[in-house]
């Protein structure tokens, strides 16, 4: 049992008292998994206070001295990373395979592209008589969700330090076991009192208080798209910069000319991963009609073979990561039912002898329409809908009749084909026949996904304001 009470302003850790807790539940067993502090406004405003205080020397700190700050958090995070993947598993059930390989190890991936991205940012230019300066946008508040714990908050922090920012972050009360390690990581790393505070707390109190404080900046938001427009609405009357990185349904174009049996199988595990909550996940399949049948049979193979389990047992999926996921799950498999698609492998209900904890079947529909609700709405889960083409005009404007723009994937022998297509999909993302993360790409949505970029290069643009100095000389 965790108890991560109290809240970490200023460099300091205050458990104050009177404040009431937030129960933490383990998603693999249902049972309570440790407590914190449900923060409210006098937090947010104490730690906005010490931001702004820390601003006014962390910001005129050279890049040398921040790309030490990022080197130490580097060595911090490797000693630590073993309890981080612990931590990700009892928070939201990923598998231990899946937390230590990708979740965690994500943290030190995105360490490593932002030190290199901050050795050669260009803080400043000169056109023509005019000095082009990038200086730090100044506070920032940042709110993350459950899904991926800790890539969601190294996305937003890593770059504000690089570029001299200071910030409160409020991760989702769901998943505060791992964001609160990393914050003792910076504690013992030597970020300066006040550059880093953690208030943790609900979104509609903590969130919300951030969102509309006028000693903000700059408030970064990952999450669903509902609650990335309370965010936008909240800060407008304060003019704050506002990034959005909000939810998908991405579709997985396979081109006629793919292997259908590669393609299809490492589109179902594409989805599966992570249980399915993941905002880029190609949970769209579209096919071409002369191969549907053998897509069809493919996927409820691919399916039948997926392993479900604890996170120990190591099995491909673990649980949903909370009650209300799992019940939103269910309530989207009955109206793909509803609505007239057909289950190949999966549906309603808990493998059998997972009934403790929130483990769902890995699901999928096929004659799904891309009218369907299941094929419109993010369901965030194990949930794949497949969707017949005839031809490439129509498979692109499926994929883009969407009020999302997350991400796509194209699969096919050709690549120049390949490109081709990705050249037409509105989305922020496209992935070419499954190519691997690449932790340079920038990344965010088109449309209702978003505005702005994280990751690498890109996301310590989105941390800067522009000066120009006219008759620099
Ligand atoms: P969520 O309910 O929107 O919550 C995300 C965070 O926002 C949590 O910390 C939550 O606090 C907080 N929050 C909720 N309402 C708020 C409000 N009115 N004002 C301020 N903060 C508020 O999303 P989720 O269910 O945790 O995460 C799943 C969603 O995130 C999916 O839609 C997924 O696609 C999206 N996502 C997008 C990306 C991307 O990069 N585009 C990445 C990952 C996930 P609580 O702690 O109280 O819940």
């Amino acid at each position: 049992m965790r108890k991560y009470t109290g809240f970490y302003i200023d460099g300091n850790w205050l458990d104050e008292q009177g404040t009431s807790n937030i129960e933490v539940i383990n998603p693999s067993t249902g049972e309570v998994a440790g407590i914190i502090s449900d923060g409210n406004e006098k937090q947010v405003n104490n730690a906005v206070e010490a931001a702004k205080r820390a601003f006014v020397s962390f910001s005129q700190t050279s890049v040398n001295e921040r790309l030490e700050l990022l080197k130490a958090i580097t060595n911090e995070y490797k000693q630590r990373e073993a309890e981080i993947s612990a931590a990700i598993s009892e928070e939201m059930g990923a598998p231990d395979w899946l937390a230590s390989q990708y979740q965690a190890a994500m943290g030190l991936a995105h360490l490593n592209t932002t030190i290199e991205a901050l050795s050669k940012f260009p803080f400043e230019e000169q056109k023509g008589t005019t000095r082009i300066l990038r200086e730090p946008i100044g506070v920032c508040g940042f709110i993350t969700p459950w899904n991926w714990p800790i890539n969601q908050v190294v996305v937003k922090v890593l770059p504000a330090l690089a570029t001299g920012c200071t910030m409160v972050l409020k991760p989702a009360a769901q998943t505060p076991f791992s964001a609160w390690l990393l914050t003792e990581i910076f504690d013992k790393a030597g970020v300066p009192a006040g550059v880093f505070n953690l208030v943790n707390g609900h979104g509609g109190k903590v969130g919300s208080a951030l969102s509309r404080h006028p000693d903000i900046d700059m408030i970064s938001f990952t999450g669903s798209t509902g609650a990335g427009i309370s965010v936008a609405v909240d800060a407008a009357p304060t003019v704050k910069r506002v990034h959005q990185e909000l939810g998908g349904k991405s579709a997985n174009i396979i081109l006629d000319d793919a292997d259908i049996v590669q393609a299809v199988d490492n589109g179902v595990k594409a989805i599966m991963m992570n249980t399915g909550q993941t905002c880029t996940a190609p949970t769209r399949m579209l096919i071409h009609e002369s191969k549907y049948e053998a897509a069809v049979e493919q996927a409820r193979k691919t399916a039948e073979s997926i392993t479900v389990g604890a996170p120990s047992s190591n099995s491909y999926m673990g649980p949903l990561s909370s009650k209300k996921q799992f019940d939103t799950v269910q309530k989207y498999i009955q109206i793909g039912i509803d609505e007239g698609a057909e289950i190949i492998a999966g549906g309603l209900g808990s493998p059998e002898g997972l009934e403790k904890g929130y483990f769902a079947k890995p699901t999928i529909f096929a004659n799904v329409t891309n009218s369907m609700r299941i094929a419109r709405e993010e369901i965030f889960g194990p949930v794949l809908v497949m969707i017949r083409y005839s031809n490439e005009e129509e498979a692109i404007a499926i994929a883009n009749d969407s009020p999302f723009g997350l991400a796509g994937y194209v699969q096919s022998s050709s690549i120049e084909r390949a490109r081709k297509v990705a050249s037409k999909i509105r989305a922020g993302q496209i992935y070419l026949n499954y190519a691997p993360l690449d932790f340079e790409a920038p990344f965010g949505g088109y449309k209702q996904s978003g505005n702005g970029r994280e990751w690498g290069e890109q996301a310590l643009y989105e941390f800067v304001e522009i000066k120009s100095v006219v008759g620099f000389g």
